[in-house]
């Protein structure tokens, strides 16, 4: 074997991992060896025999971590998502209960939890800042929540569904990805493409060839809703398209299951009533209760909304000579005939002003250059983990500041989605500089043609861009509170934020250009595009809080509600699905849920009990959005305010309490309710 290039500090700019040498064969050995480096420096911790103190307990369980561990734990989880193959896989499914179990070990290590209590108790008398507060307030919260508090046998239960649980979720994950390429459409007749672009053609065409197969392949992305659904014309291809995507989920029924009914005993492990309760307890929103309610209360107003558009859509059928009733299948379809209709937009005819490079660097790099400083420079010297995965340097003002790698086009060795990761954490500790990917599912253009991405490609990039700036402008001194390390329902915050600039005028006119000319896109056009964004509001929030609700109701469940699978497990599962969307009043047969229960990524990782996290962020995004405009818009002033107040922070402070900051006031919600017209 060559040397492991995660044993020591890459010695490239910023310590980008060193990619070019790095194999498979080095992931196992590398987490083995950084395991025992933690366990090791932890034994150190727990037994030494000074008195606890912040520097020698908290402090030092804070570096035990930043080793080799942290380095393969990095590159392999950002690879494993965004360029996988089947040793990859094996690999994630050997290390992950390894890692929970790890990670236990020192959360259940008694005299460690002593110590850090030793230091809790006397945390009034340290002359702590708000920083270290901070990082020893979340440590300590961390081993009550991971079970420090328990006897012996509550231990060793805890610890084996820890890592069953871990095992659970690779293997869900897995699977999804394994259904997405399965799910994929395979056409063989042209004329069924009728309505697709010749580049949408050319790249389902590259797809079929990739496979060595004839004609052309539909491929999946991970949602409900699939993006050429708008386009298609046959409407017997949409229905077979619809219900392959949303058929998928039957080999993870039981996994599913399984894994709700022991986060289920986990909570009760822990105190609390369920897992929903479990997880909210440590979020803003503080307890599960306040989050079912505000769910149901948007839920009512949604869905009236999308009744009404679907009352719009058909009257488009019936004026069309359809003489059918509006299926799920035909949502998207004549949703768009609707913007077009009703507004005169026209999606194709904005497309040819949409090329990545342009939105990338013209559009999100613009957008953080005027309200940060910030500049970027494509260093083609430096190399990703894969071909398509492209590096810039960042800079602040003109001073480095750290690396944004880009991986924008899909791939079947990458998951569904898009996402943001940290290849090197901020921290002042140890003096590393941020670097950070953002993955995206793009599809690819045929060759030699120009990658022209659509519209929610763009709001895509700016969310993304917005995660990746939460990290690149963090200024934290410990790496566990740095960069995008806050509480879920409020981490997508800063991101959904970023997406105002997407259509801001100064931003959409520098980036809004033809690719071949560099002519601006017509005014009238753009005019156009905006007035149709407010159609579709019913659908989107419909379908976003069917999932959400979806989400909870899996995870309100005691342990003794969770049903038995018995010998069809996936009817099992679609009918708790069914029911819980008819239970919270969201159910429209027209409308899938964004994410189904056996594809729904989400639940599998972080945002189990989390997935409304992303409206309870959005009542903090609607507001500051507000605030932006109230103040002039896209300034450096502004940019620096929400800068110094709110992103450099990362979670090293009471993320409520860098809101109140910045903003000068608790968060309302009327904003939001306003935007989705859900009054
Ligand atoms: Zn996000």
């Amino acid at each position: 074997m060559t040397e492991n290039p995660f044993l020591s500090p890459s010695d490239l700019p910023y310590q980008l991992p060193p990619f070019a040498a790095v194999a498979n064969e080095h992931y196992l050995p590398a987490f083995e060896q950084g395991m025992a480096e933690q366990l090791e420096a932890v034994d150190a911790i727990a037994n030494d025999a000074e008195a606890p103190t912040f520097a020698n307990t908290v402090v030092a369980l804070e570096r035990s971590g930043l080793g080799t561990l942290k380095r393969v734990a990095l590159v392999f989880f950002n690879k494993n998502s965004s360029d996988t193959d089947d040793d990859l896989n094996a690999i994630e499914s050997e290390i992950s209960p390894k890692l929970a179990a790890h990670a236990d070990k020192i959360l259940l290590n008694p005299a460690l939890f002593a110590r850090i209590e030793a230091v809790w108790e006397q945390r009034g008398q340290l002359g702590l800042d708000e920083q270290d507060e901070r990082l020893l307030e979340r440590y300590r919260t961390e081993f009550v929540r991971g079970g420090a508090a328990l006897d012996a046998d509550g231990k060793a239960r805890l610890s084996a569904i820890n890592t069953e649980l871990a095992e659970l979720a690779s293997k869900f994950n897995q699977q999804i990805l394994s259904d997405i390429n399965d799910a994929a459409v395979h056409v063989t007749d042209r004329a069924e493409l009728d309505g697709l672009g010749e580049d949408q053609i050319g790249a389902a065409a590259s797809a079929a060839k990739e496979r060595g197969i004839e004609g052309w392949l539909i491929t999946q992305s991970n949602f409900s809703r699939h993006p050429l659904l708008e386009d298609l014309k046959d409407r017997g291809l949409r229905e077979r398209l619809y219900k392959a995507t949303i058929g998928r989920g039957a080999g993870n029924a039981e996994t599913l299951l399984r894994m709700v009914r022991l986060r289920a005993e986990k909570a009760q492990l822990l105190g609390f009533e369920h897992f929903a309760a479990y997880i909210a307890a440590d979020q803003t929103a503080g307890n599960a209760g306040i989050i079912a309610e505000r769910l149901a209360g948007l839920a009512e107003a949604s869905v009236r909304n999308a009744r009404r558009e679907a009352a719009e859509l058909q009257e488009v059928i019936d004026a069309d000579g359809g003489g059918f009733e509006l299926a799920a299948w035909d949502w998207s379809f004549y949703a768009k005939q609707v913007r077009q209709a009703k507004f005169g937009f026209d999606a194709e005819a904005l497309k040819p002003y949409l090329e990545l490079d342009r939105v990338l660097v013209d559009g999100v790099f613009h957008a953080a250059e005027k309200e940060f400083g910030l500049t970027f420079e494509e260093r083609k010297d430096l190399e990703g983990y894969h071909p398509e995965a492209r590096v810039w340097e960042v800079f602040d003002s003109g001073e480095p500041l750290g690396l944004f790698v880009g991986d924008f086009f899909t791939r079947d060795s990458k998951k569904g989605g898009a996402w943001m990761n940290p290849l090197v954490v901020q921290s002042e500790l140890t003096g590393d500089k941020p670097v950070v990917v953002n993955n995206l599912n793009i599809v690819k253009p045929s060759e030699g043609q120009p990658a022209l991405v659509t519209v929610d490609n763009v709001t895509t990039l700016f969310h993304e861009f917005g995660h990746a700036l939460h990290g690149l402008l963090s200024a934290c001194r410990y790496p566990k509170t740095s960069m995008t390390s806050t509480p879920r329902d409020f981490v997508e915050y800063p991101s959904q934020v970023n997406e105002m600039w997407e259509d801001w005028p100064e931003v959409t006119a520098n980036y809004m250009r033809h690719y071949e000319t560099g002519e601006a896109a017509p005014a009238e056009l753009i005019a156009q595009w905006k007035a149709a964004g407010k159609f579709g509001e019913g659908f989107a929030s419909t379908e976003y809080l069917g999932a959400a609700l979806l989400d909870q109701a899996w995870h309100r469940l005691t342990p003794d509600e969770v049903p038995d699978g018995g010998d069809d497990p996936f009817a099992v599962v679609e009918a708790f699905e069914r029911k819980a969307l008819e239970d919270a009043g969201i159910y429209m047969p027209e409308i899938a849920p964004r994410y189904r229960s056996g594809y729904f990524a989400h639940i599998s990782i972080g945002y189990a009990a989390g997935y409304y996290s992303y409206i309870w962020s959005e009542i903090l995004d609607a507001d500051t959005v507000e605030w932006f405009k109230e103040q002039g818009g896209l300034t450096r002033e502004n940019g620096d305010h929400f800068r110094a107040t709110l992103l450099s922070k990362g979670g090293s402070i009471d993320p409520m309490e860098s809101y109140r900051r910045f903003r000068g006031r608790d968060a309302v919600i009327d904003p939001l309710l306003e935007r989705r017209g859900l009054r």
